[in-house]
């Protein structure tokens, strides 16, 4: 069997095509600009065409097509909100895409497909008995979703995995959702990078701040760094007491620093419920840009 996935990105829409009976190879894969900014009508028509180029290249139809989507579909009105790509929110884009396809297909937020493609084919392969498996994203933004059983846990509101909007700071900066002080406003890339600048008064990009930190000269740089890995553990370690999970795989942009995983982790043992036993692997993600579209493929 042949399983369909969609990544709809605010630039470029990616369809993958993974073959289920052997190994989730990858069969086809090919991608269309989004060109977001000529509407939502032209955004349905591109994934329509994109189908049907995949549709020519492997022969074949597909019955139903799974879809990574920034933002999410909320249950009750089945409308998309808090997408990034502004013309989606407010649209029926699970009943418009069945309309259009004329087959049926499964949404689910981007960061919900990242934590599923991890934890089947990624990181999680070499941990097949964790049950639960916690995808974060740290990046421009923070966001995570939630697999259990290998299968996405979306939540009654549609929120499942949003730790980025959990209350981190008090009397913290004011976020876009209309609180202050969320996760994402104290270790996202550019919430450091705006930290950096209040404190030492002159910008530096979150890379050039690690390097000084390294080089441990520049005390704002320090003083930067121990936020993040402070924040960090509070922050995740508040997500272990929750979930417990047995593997966490960290993608994004800050994902990346190398001191989350080894003094951040002390920080998350100092926090932790578990007299500061903590056994859980932290990792880094394994399938780099196509976990969005593998996870659609999986939906
Ligand atoms: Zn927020």
């Amino acid at each position: 069997m042949k399983l369909w996935g969609i990544d709809l990105g605010g630039t470029k829409i990616e369809c993958a095509v993974l073959d289920a009976d052997k190994n989730l190879e990858v069969v086809a894969r090919m991608r269309l600009p989004t060109e977001s900014a000529r509407g939502y009508e032209h955004i349905l028509s591109q994934i329509k065409k994109l189908i049907d180029m995949v549709s020519g290249e492997v022969q074949e139809k597909p019955s139903k097509v799974g879809f990574a989507t920034p933002g999410v579909l909320e249950p009750d009105s089945q409308l998309m909100k808090n997408s990034n790509t502004i013309c989606l929110n407010g649209q029926p884009l699970k009943a418009d895409l069945e309309k259009v396809l004329g087959i049926p297909v499964q949404l689910a937020n981007d960061a919900n497909c990242f934590a599923l493609a991890e934890a089947l084919m990624g990181a999680g392969k070499d941990y097949p008995a964790a049950e639960v498996v916690f995808g974060v994203i740290m990046g421009t933004g923070v966001g995570g979703g939630l697999v259990v059983n290998n299968k996405i846990i979306a939540g009654h509101h549609g929120i499942g995995g949003e730790w980025g909007h959990n209350i981190l700071e008090e009397n913290g900066e004011p976020c876009y959702c209309g609180k202050s002080g969320c996760v994402e406003q104290v270790i996202s890339g550019p919430a450091l990078e705006r930290f950096y600048e209040r404190t030492s008064g002159s910008r530096l990009s979150l890379k050039e701040i690690l390097e000084a930190y390294q080089e441990g000269k520049n005390e704002h740089a320090v003083a930067t760094i121990e936020r993040l890995l402070e924040y960090y553990g509070r922050a995740i370690s508040t997500l272990t007491n929750v979930l417990d999970p047995g593997l966490i795989v960290i993608g994004g942009g800050v994902g990346n620093i190398d001191l989350l995983y080894t003094e951040g982790y002390e920080r998350i043992r100092k926090y932790i419920f578990n007299k500061g036993v903590i056994t859980t692997p932290i990792l880094k993600p394994k399938l780099g840009d196509s976990a969005g579209v593998f996870g659609a493929a999986l939906l």
